[in-house]
């Protein structure tokens, strides 16, 4: 195996449902779930980098790609150090992750990408509205203006969305991100539970892999 993270990006526009895939993924054993903006949201805001992000994210602008990069290494870093994630055991989801093609790049010495769910969601306006929504439930400054959001969506048009043909089109699975978290987690585990037992053990009963049992 090699010493690089083994990593699925669950990839899609603000308010396709990353994050709640995400969260649900990292309940599972064998997976590890990391969401970048939560890590920046945990900072706390009066520390150089919380202001940073604060800068950045109530813009709905990305923080410079060098800060984030080091940001995410320590925080995985410190997860494995913690015993949180295990990369030998665990098939690491990656949200939020990269966001353009730099950050594709400085990611790669780091992470390798087995497969990239790409939530789609066809109809903008209704995204927008859901990203709408959550901001007030969840007291996010970056989504609770519109002006903000329509920034953060001409960002993803622009820079990240890119990306996908960074990747070969046989490792991106598109799955329709419309529907109840349940539903789209459905399709979303029948695309990577085969990824985590390909490439790890059972990590309940410690069977080996499927390749080399
Ligand atoms: P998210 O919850 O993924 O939508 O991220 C919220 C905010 O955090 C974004 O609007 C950015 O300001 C910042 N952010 C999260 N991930 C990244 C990233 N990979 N690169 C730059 N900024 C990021």
């Amino acid at each position: 195996m090699s010493s690089r993270y083994q990593t699925v990006l669950l990839f899609g526009a603000p308010g396709a449902g990353k994050g709640t895939q995400g969260k649900i993924l990292g309940q599972i054993p064998g997976f590890y779930h990391l969401s970048c903006g939560e890590v920046f949201r945990t900072l706390d805001i009066h520390s150089d980098l919380g202001q940073i992000f604060y800068e950045y994210s109530s813009r709905g602008e990305l923080v410079p790609d060098d800060v984030t990069i080091k940001m995410w290494c320590q925080n995985t870093h410190a997860q494995t150090v913690l015993s949180l994630y295990k990369p030998h055991d665990d098939l690491l989801i990656l949200d939020g992750i990269p966001r353009n093609l730099n950050q594709v790049k400085i990611l790669e010495e780091f992470a390798n990408v087995l497969m990239v769910i790409h939530l789609t969601c066809p109809d903008k306006e209704e995204m927008i509205k859901r990203l709408r929504r959550r901001a007030l439930k969840e007291n996010r400054a970056d989504d609770a203006r519109e002006d903000v959001i329509r920034r953060r969506w001409e960002i993803y048009e622009n820079e990240t969305f890119p990306i996908l043909d960074y990747y070969p089109s046989s490792i991106v699975k598109e799955v329709n991100a419309i529907g109840s978290p349940a539903s789209v987690l459905m399709s979303v585990l029948e695309a990577i539970v085969p990824v985590q037992e390909k490439h790890f053990g059972n990590p309940v009963s410690g069977e080996p892999n499927k390749t080399t049992a």
